[in-house]
């Protein structure tokens, strides 16, 4: 007989979701507000570790928010579901403590700070995840942080200057790929990493988020466009329209998407609810 990880003996037929859900990300219809107006609509979405999922939709159908809500920004509230990483519920927690346990969200429109320099901010954040008293030591920290900007074709000069301050585009971007490169996140939430970089950027980019992938790390990756995906391949991808994923398949969905644009699956949604409608009329 198996065990269930809080002790409890399972039935021979019982499912154990539990162990299931202990290497992955689940989001379970998750419904979220900004300013007052209802953005995610029951939303449910499962990443687990090792798989690359890719989330596409329309402008403004709550991709962002999505990452957002996971990292525990103040604007937005979750008014019901769950976020579950590796079946801890993480909604309670402040972002920090969420960082900690291993979540790690590229923003769309990375933050410029100024005054605190790349390679202090990098290590301030390493350093809040070690026990107390524990120091992280300093020459291993730059040849490791040396090592992932080299893979990034990121200049050295970019560790003394100023978080994303003046930084291009592309720059910044790299910059947040090199943050996630250094903090090995167990879940990353990658919101529109290809926007705004050239077709060398975006190489460059993908190919370090490849080099990152593996069985500890599940990535979400928000993209609004098939392109991403030619550099990194989705094991699955949803498609997220008003707040809610009105369809899940392989990278084959990516290609029909680029093709036929979000048209077809508007029209899908359309339709079932006249027919959901018809069908509540006929009772
Ligand atoms: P996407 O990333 O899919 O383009 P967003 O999640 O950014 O979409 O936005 C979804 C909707 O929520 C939009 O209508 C947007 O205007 C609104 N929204 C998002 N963030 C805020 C905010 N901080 N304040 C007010 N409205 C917001
Ligand atoms: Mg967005």
């Amino acid at each position: 007989m198996r065990r269930h990880p809080s002790g409890r003996y399972l039935a021979y037929n019982e499912t154990d979701q539990t162990t299931e859900s202990m290497s992955s990300l689940v989001i379970k219809d998750l419904h979220a507000t900004v300013d007052g107006q209802e953005i995610l609509r029951g939303l449910t979405l499962e990443v687990e570790k090792g798989k690359v999922h890719a989330i596409m939709g329309p402008n403004g159908s709550g991709k962002s928010t999505l990452s957002k809500v996971i990292g525990g920004h103040p604007d937005y509230t979750v008014t019901s579901g769950e976020v579950l990483l590796d079946g801890e519920n993480i909604l309670e927690m402040e972002p920090d403590e969420r960082a900690r346990k291993g979540i790690f969200l590229a923003f769309q429109y990375p933050m410029e700070i100024p005054g605190v320099s790349n390679a202090n901010f990098i290590r301030a954040a390493l350093q809040a995840r070690l026990p107390e008293g524990e120091e992280l030591e300093a020459t291993e920290y730059y040849a490791h942080l040396y090592e992932k900007m080299d893979m990034l074709e990121m200049p050295r000069a970019f560790t003394a200057r100023s978080v994303n301050e003046g930084f291009s585009g592309g720059e910044k971007k790299r910059n947040e790929i090199l943050q996630m490169a250094m903090l090995e996140p167990k879940y990353a939430i990658l919101d529109e990493t290809d926007s705004g970089l050239d077709i060398d950027a975006l190489r460059i980019v993908s190919a370090g988020v490849n080099s990152l992938r593996g069985k500890d790390l599940g990535i979400l990756l928000i993209t609004h466009y098939q392109r991403l995906l030619n550099y990194i391949q989705p094991d699955v991808v949803h498609v997220l329209v008003h707040g809610r994923i009105v369809r899940t398949g392989g990278p084959e969905l990516a290609l029909q998407l680029e093709e036929e644009g979000y048209d077809f699956i508007r029209e899908e949604i359309e339709q079932n609810a006249n027919a959901a409608a018809l069908g509540a009329g006929a009772l």
